[in-house]
């Protein structure tokens, strides 16, 4: 027998009935986002190696151990995109957005790819939705920032979500941060547990990250980020936690803070979700005020987020809210009805459809019943039944059912969809 394949480790195919769910998620985002001034970018699904290795930071995880790369056939070395922010910093250099008016708001959804063990809410291949702000070193970018991602997880019904609040300080005054951390780290190295111990020197901060209990207590006395933050940093982020409490959005600073990229600086948050288990992080962000300089830009600061759709769905529990009620009509038609009852339905399911109306027919010959019971299943909100001469609608709800004029009937559905 010839082999069958299954879908690549870590991957999964998205069927048509998980695929409602996920597209209400995205245009709940759709709508949230464009209505904040967030439009819409897509960058390639690849990008040059070094883009991420600079971007995201040749210490992280991400870079160490989670990229899929290959060579292309001219010996070129591409990437996955594992993340989309070094990409559309990269997009911005690339096509000068520094000279449109700033700051520049962008959003984005798509694949992305890390080569990560498998587990619940942990895949090769998974879905974000992100946006970026690109050009406002304003604490309200910022806040805007974080009130739109919680609007979104709002809307979608996300329940049990706490908001993670710290800030790494800018890059100036990081690199005496780091070096305080580390001298730390290095005083208590004997403490520390192993992994930690190999690659603190690399980056201190994910030392913040560690789950082993030993280093976890190392960790309680370690200078924070938060609590070392002065002068224009702390300012910064005094604002933010205002501008946050003014849209009634409720946080808990977190010392322990720290982000899995290297590009953050100042701002940094994250939404959890206690029902996750061991990946709690719905979505989270910051702000990356140097990565634009890094990849050969002007010096432009930024701030942006990303959540993951399928850490929505878990957290939904695959049962997303449905919160536009688009009628879907569904014409039925006696099949021993004149030919031309079907030209008719040919020509109301034409009208409807070019009106912006969902509309479907019998495509299979079935009896009028079994027309219905089709018609229920695919969600029809109201059934229009066309006899020779006649016509009636039902109200799949309600079950009402009444005599109509059929044009009447489209005229009425274009109208309500306009
Ligand atoms: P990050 O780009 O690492 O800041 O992650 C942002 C969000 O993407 C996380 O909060 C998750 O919701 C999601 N995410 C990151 N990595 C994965 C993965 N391997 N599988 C599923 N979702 C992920």
């Amino acid at each position: 027998m010839a082999r069958r394949f299954k879908a690549p480790r870590g991957t999964f195919d998205i069927l048509p009935d998980q695929a409602t769910g996920r597209g209400r998620i995205e245009r709940a985002a759709a709508r949230i986002l464009s209505r904040a001034g967030y439009r819409s970018i897509a960058t390639p699904a690849f990008e040059d190696t070094d883009l991420f290795i600079r971007g995201v930071g040749k210490s992280t995880d991400i870079v160490q151990k989670e990229m899929f790369t290959f060579s292309d056939k001219g010996d070129r070395s591409l990437t996955l995109r594992p993340e989309g922010t070094a990409p559309i910093c990269r997009a911005y250099v690339e096509h000068g957005m520094h000279k449109w008016p700033q700051p520049v708001k962008l959003s984005y959804v798509g694949p992305f790819f890390r080569h990560e063990r498998p587990q619940a809410g942990r895949y090769r291949q998974f879905h974000q939705i992100g946006i970026e702000a690109i050009g406002s070193e304003s604490p309200l970018a910022d806040a805007e920032a974080i009130i739109v991602l919680s609007e979104l997880l709002n809307e979608l019904g996300v329940a049990g979500l706490t908001l993670r609040l710290g800030s790494l300080g800018s890059a100036a005054s990081r690199q005496d941060y780091l070096d305080q951390l580390s001298r730390y780290l290095t005083r208590n190295e004997d403490r520390l547990g192993e992994a930690v111990r190999r690659r603190f020197r690399l980056n201190p901060l994910r030392a913040f990250d560690a789950k082993d209990e030993q280093t976890r207590e190392v960790m309680r006395d370690a200078p924070a980020p938060v609590e070392t933050l002065v002068g224009e940093d702390a300012l910064h982020f005094e604002e933010v936690k205002d501008l946050l409490g003014a849209a009634g959005i409720s946080y808990v600073v977190d010392r322990t803070l720290v982000r899995g990229l290297d590009y953050y600086a100042r701002t940094i948050f994250s939404f959890e979700c206690e029902a996750l288990g061991a990946q709690s992080e719905v979505g989270g962000g910051g702000r990356y005020d140097g990565l634009i300089e890094q990849l050969g830009g002007p010096p432009t600061p930024a701030v942006g987020w990303a959540v993951g759709i399928e850490r929505i769905l878990l957290a939904l529990d695959g049962e997303v809210p449905e919160r536009e009620h688009r009628p879907i009509i569904f014409i039925a038609y006696d099949q021993d009805a004149p030919f031309a009852v079907k030209e008719q339905m040919v020509s109301m399911l034409n009208r409807l459809r070019l009106g912006g109306v969902d509309a479907e027919a019998d495509l299979k010959g079935r009896g009028l019943k079994s027309q219905l019971k089709h018609a229920n299943r695919i969600g029809a909100s109201h059934v229009l039944l066309l006899a020779d001469r006649s016509a009636e609608l039902k109200d799949m709800e309600t079950g009402d059912q009444r005599p109509v004029d059929p044009w009447e009937v489209v005229q009425s559905f274009i109208g309500d969809a306009a």
